[in-house]
C-alpha cells in the first residue's frame, strides 16, 4: 500500500522543474499562478515538491500594506511574492488546499 502511495506522489510530481507554472495557495486560501524558480531536489523525499516560487498575485487586491506579517516592502511595491520552501499538497477531503502549498492548476 505504501509503495502505491509513493508511486502516486512520484507521478504527481513528474515534470516538476524550474519554469513550470503551478498554483500557490495564499494565506486566505485563494490560488494564484506561480513560476517554479528552484526545485530542492535533495529534499524531495522528506518533503515532496519542495520548491521556491515567484507568485503572481492580484496585486493590490492581495498584497495589502495591512498584511505586513505576510509581505515585505518589495512585495507590496511589485505585487510579486517570493514564496520559499513550498511543499506540494493536494486538496484534502475538505476539497481545500492548505495555505503556503502548491499544486498543478485545476482544469476548470
Ligand atoms: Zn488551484
Amino acid at each position: 500500500m505504501e509503495a502505491t502511495i509513493i508511486s502516486n506522489i512520484q507521478m504527481i510530481l513528474a515534470g516538476l522543474t524550474e519554469g513550470r507554472i503551478v498554483h500557490y495557495v495564499m494565506p486566505n486560501g485563494e490560488h494564484r499562478p506561480a513560476i517554479v524558480v528552484r526545485v530542492w531536489r535533495e529534499l524531495q523525499e522528506a518533503s515532496p515538491g519542495y520548491s521556491n516560487l515567484q507568485v503572481f498575485t492580484d496585486f493590490g487586491n492581495d498584497v495589502k500594506v495591512e498584511n505586513r506579517e505576510f509581505y515585505n516592502d518589495a512585495e507590496i511595491r511589485s505585487g510579486r511574492l517570493w514564496a520559499t520552501s513550498v511543499s506540494y499538497a493536494d486538496a484534502g477531503e475538505s476539497g481545500l488546499h492548505p495555505p503556503h502549498t502548491w499544486h498543478w492548476p485545476e482544469r476548470n
